[in-house]
C-alpha cells in the first residue's frame, strides 16, 4: 500500500508512434501495443525530449494537481487489466476475479463518497466497466510489472497516453478527473504492495497521469477494498500516514507523526488498510478512518489542527 511516486527519469522511450485512431467499446489491444516496442535506451535521450507526445501547455493546463484534481466534481476511472511477463488475465477464474476487482472497486468507491458527504462534498464517480465497455481495458506488457520502477513507469504512461482516449472520456462522461486502475492476476506468493503514482509537480514526474496498481494478491492474501480507497486517495493528494517523508515526495509526513500513529494504533486509511482493533483485512465493507487530516489533504477541508501540531507539509489543495 505504500505510495510511490515517480522519479525524474534518465530513461527513454526509443520507439515513438502517434496513435491517431479512436477506440471505442471493449478493446483488447495486446497485439497492437506489443508493436510499439516500448524500450529505453540512454542514447535516445535528445529524441525522446523532442518528439514527447504531450505538449508542456497541456501539462499545465493539469493545474499542478494531475489528472486527479478534486474530489468535488466527476471523476471517471478506467479499469486496465494488464498482464506482464509473469501473470495473465487469461486463466479459467479470469472473469470471475475481474469482477471481484470490481465488487472491490466500488465498495472503494462507495466509501470515499460518504466520507465525502460528511464533508459537504458530493462527488460522481463513473467507474462501472461492465455497464461502460469503454473504461475497460485489456492489455499486456513486456516487463516484470512487480519488479523494474523505470520499466513500469515509462510503459504504464505511455500506454495511458498512446492508447486511452482520455480526453474523449473526460467529455463523454463530463468528468474533471480521470484515475487509471491497472490490476495484475499476480499469484499469492508475491509480495509486491499496491502503489500509485501521483503527481506532485514536474520537477519529479514526466507525466500527469495518475496511475493505481493493483497486485490483486500480496502476501497470500486478497489486495482489500480499503486498499483500493487508500490508493485512490492517493490521486486526490493524500500522503502515507506510516511512511516519513524523505525526499519530497510524502507532503512533510514526519517520523514522529508516523511513531504516533503506531503508538495509537491508528485506524486511519492512510496509515492502515487493515481493521486496526482486530488486524484483519475486510472484503465486504471499510472499517478504517477517514479522518480529519485525510480531507485536509484530499481538499475537503481548508485547515487541520494536527498540520500545526506534527509540523506536516502542505497539502496540494492550498495555493
Ligand atoms: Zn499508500
Amino acid at each position: 500500500m505504500s505510495v510511490k511516486y515517480a522519479k525524474k527519469m534518465t530513461a527513454v522511450i526509443s520507439v515513438i508512434i502517434i496513435i491517431t485512431t479512436v477506440f471505442t467499446g471493449c478493446i483488447d489491444d495486446q497485439e497492437f501495443y506489443n508493436d510499439l516496442d516500448i524500450g529505453y535506451d540512454e542514447n535516445y535521450n535528445e529524441q525522446y525530449y523532442e518528439t514527447n507526445f504531450y505538449d508542456e501547455e497541456e501539462r499545465d493546463s493539469e493545474e499542478k494537481l494531475g489528472s486527479a484534481k478534486e474530489l468535488d466534481g466527476t471523476t471517471v476511472l478506467v479499469s486496465i487489466f494488464a498482464d506482464d511477463i509473469n501473470t495473465s488475465w487469461e486463466t479459467d477464474e479470469n472473469e470471475e476475479n475481474m469482477y471481484k476487482t470490481l465488487d472491490y472497486l466500488s465498495i472503494a468507491i462507495e466509501w470515499i463518497d460518504e466520507n465525502c458527504n460528511r464533508y459537504g462534498v458530493d462527488p460522481e464517480f463513473v467507474y462501472d466497466w461492465s455497464q461502460y465497455e469503454d473504461l475497460y481495458y485489456t492489455t499486456s506488457f513486456e516487463y516484470d510489472m512487480t519488479y523494474d520502477e523505470d520499466d513500469q513507469y515509462f510503459s504504464l504512461n505511455e500506454y495511458v497516453e498512446t492508447i486511452v482516449d482520455s480526453e474523449n472520456l473526460k467529455d463523454k462522461y463530463q468528468a474533471d478527473n480521470i484515475i487509471y486502475m491497472v490490476y495484475y492476476n499476480n499469484d499469492y506468493s508475491s509480495t509486491t504492495v499496491s502503489a500509485t503514482y501521483c503527481w506532485i509537480n514536474e520537477d519529479i514526474n514526466d507525466y500527469p497521469y495518475e496511475i493505481v496498481n493493483i497486485y490483486t494478491r500480496c502476501d497470500g492474501i486478497d489486495e482489500n477494498p480499503a486498499s483500493y480507497a487508500h490508493e485512490i486517495l492517493h490521486t486526490f493528494g493524500a500522503p502515507d500516514f506510516y511512511l516519513a517523508d524523505e525526499d519530497g515526495q510524502n507532503y512533510g509526513i514526519t517520523q514522529e507523526f508516523v511513531d504516533y500513529n503506531e503508538e495509537i494504533c491508528s485506524n486511519s486509511i492512510m496509515f492502515t488498510t487493515y481493521d486496526a482493533q482486530t488486524g484483519d483485512a475486510y472484503y465486504d465493507k471499510i472499517t478504517n478512518e477517514f479522518d480529519d487530516l485525510v480531507a485536509y489533504y484530499v481538499g475537503l477541508l481548508s485547515q487541520c489542527n494536527e498540520v500545526e501540531e506534527w509540523g506536516l507539509g502542505k497539502s496540494q489543495h492550498i495555493p
